[in-house]
């Protein structure tokens, strides 16, 4: 039996970086990834890099571009007839992307010297992982470690009542590979995977239904963006239906019949095809043996601290398996944080700052905590927003919808949290996160220089604006 000083059990964005962390501070590591692509090839990154963020943003950006082609280039004076989709050239590009980032995990492994497993990995004891090899037969290898770090990541919740078939009712993956623009196309459930694949498909010429079970929008963003946001997506055209519970969804060949009810009673609607986004599960069963004294919670997270330690032996578990947003960027700093750990270093992940972006347009992005929970929690604080609509940037880029808001704490001026809603947020809230884990004030971001024009003036003006003193438009006093 091989032995090494690190097992990761999962090579999607939070194992593939722990192991590579790992390796880098001279641990001996493998990798155990069960993830095979359409051609039955190993395919390293996990439901980011296959079925999630990468080939999600690829379609985003392929289809806001044919959408700007066909009706936004209009007002910069460019005119363009017969705009035409190639679909399958879009597609083609996607999973192109896709392969190229494959490779590029799978070379990064190499230059590192991580040793990459294709198998599925189960941990039968404190040092032992069983891989069994999804291509040839089902062998089975036991290899052995010193320490083990579980990121085995999530899949989608599945409903009872509205049965993933593959054909007319997709889950986000599905919902990513369509061979035709669907005519009419209902979304249950208007959380991200619902926001942006509606989006992708929208711009592409769909008429996108969502169903929402909740009656509040978005209700993890601050409230003042989740309305902006509800406002700018209807008007686009996204038909959000809230408060709408689903009855039943039946494919009946060539449509798929879904009931609903809301306040307005019961409803039918007939769609091309049904996406299932109504959230994601950790895949945490048949990963480890009972000897290993794991603890999984009620809603099937391994139990970690915040180090990501179990508690138990030398196992560790990162990413969307453990407590916290199930996200990309979340479990790759847990990776690092671990691999630094078991090193003997002191990882640490600061889960205060971690942005939450929605990558539709216009792009919502946040970071800290947003006005309701302040209010919830007591804190008294104060606030300062500008909208995109008087930044001279904004204007020229015709991207004027929006605003940025920045929360402080009343007594100390810290910055608390910061909301956006507008163009190219994903890239600017990079410098909320930064502002907040250097512990900024607002007064701090009021003296930093911005170069203009710029959309970062925006910041730069919402954080002035928290003591009243923004320049590009009126204070008004609070
Ligand atoms: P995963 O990426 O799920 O990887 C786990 C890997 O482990 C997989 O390869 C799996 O096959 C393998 N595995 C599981 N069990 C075993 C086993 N027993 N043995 C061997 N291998 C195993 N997040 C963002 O931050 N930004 C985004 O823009 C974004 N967009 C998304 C879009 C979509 C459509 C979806 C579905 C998700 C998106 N996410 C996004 C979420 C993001 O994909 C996840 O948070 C992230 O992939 C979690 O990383 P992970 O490493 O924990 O798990
Ligand atoms: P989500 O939790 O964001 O949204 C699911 C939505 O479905 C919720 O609004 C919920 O109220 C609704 N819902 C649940 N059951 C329902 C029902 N029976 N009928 C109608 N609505 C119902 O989950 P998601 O959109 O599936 O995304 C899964 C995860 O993937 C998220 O945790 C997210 O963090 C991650 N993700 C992130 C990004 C990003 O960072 N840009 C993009 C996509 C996915």
């Amino acid at each position: 039996m091989t032995n090494y000083d690190v097992i990761v059990i999962g090579a999607g964005p939070a194992g593939y970086v722990a192991a590579i962390r790992c390796a880098q501070l001279g641990l001996k590591t493998a990798c155990v990834d069960d993830w095979l692509n359409d051609k039955q090839q190993p395919a390293l990154g996990g439901t980011c890099l296959n079925v999630g963020c990468i080939p999600s943003k690829a379609l985003l950006e392929s289809s806001e571009r044919f959408l700007d082609a066909r009706t936004g280039l209009e007002k910069h004076g460019i005119e363009i007839d017969n705009v035409t989709l190639d679909l399958a050239a879009m597609m083609a590009r996607k999973n192109k992307i896709v392969t190229e980032l494959n490779r590029g995990v799978a070379g990064l492994f190499k230059s590192n010297g991580v040793t990459s497993i294709n198998g599925h990995g189960f941990l039968k004891n404190k040092n032992t992982v069983e891989v069994t090899d999804g291509k040839k037969n089902g062998n089975k290898l036991n290899i052995g470690a010193k320490n083990i770090i579980l990121a085995p990541g999530s899949k989608p919740v599945e409903l009872g009542i509205a049965p993933v078939d593959n054909k007319a009712i997709v889950d986000s993956a599905g919902a990513l590979s369509f061979h035709e623009v669907p005519k009419r196309l209902g979304i249950i459930g208007a959380g991200v995977i619902g926001l942006e694949l509606g989006s992708v498909w929208h711009r592409l010429g769909a008429e996108v239904v969502i169903l929402e079970a909740m009656e509040e929008f978005l209700p993890m963003a601050d409230s003042q963006i989740s309305r902006e946001a509800l406002r700018a997506l209807k008007k686009q055209g996204l038909d959000i239906k809230m408060g709408a519970k689903v009855l039943s969804a039946k494919n009946s060949g060539e449509l798929v019949s879904v009931a609903f009810e809301t306040t307005k009673g019961k409803q039918t609607d007939t769609f091309d095809k049904l996406i299932v986004a109504v959230g994601r599960k950790p895949n945490s069963t048949g990963l480890f043996s009972e000897s290993t004294d794991l603890i999984v919670n009620t809603r099937g997270f391994i139990e970690v601290d915040e180090h990501c330690y179990t508690g138990q032996h030398n196992i560790y578990a990162i990413g969307d398996v453990v407590r916290g947003p199930m996200l990309a960027h979340k479990g790759m700093e847990e990776g690092v944080m671990v691999a630094e750990i078991i090193a003997g270093q002191s990882g640490r992940v600061n889960y205060e700052t971690i942005p939450s972006v929605i990558y539709t347009h216009p792009e919502i992005a946040w970071a800290g905590k947003s006005e309701q929970q302040l209010k919830a929690a007591g804190t008294s604080f104060k606030s300062g927003s500008f909208p995109f609509m008087a930044s001279g940037r904004a204007k020229a880029a015709g991207e004027t919808g929006g605003m940025i808001k920045v929360l402080a704490d009343a007594k100390t001026d810290r910055v608390l949290g910061v909301h956006m809603i507008g163009a190219r947020c994903s890239e600017l809230i990079g410098q909320a996160v930064i502002a907040m884990e250097f512990g900024a004030s607002s007064e701090d971001l009021a003296m930093t220089m911005f170069a203009h024009p710029t959309l970062s003036e925006v910041f730069h003006e919402a954080a002035l604006a928290v003591d009243n003193r923004a320049i590009h438009m009126p204070n008004i006093k609070k």
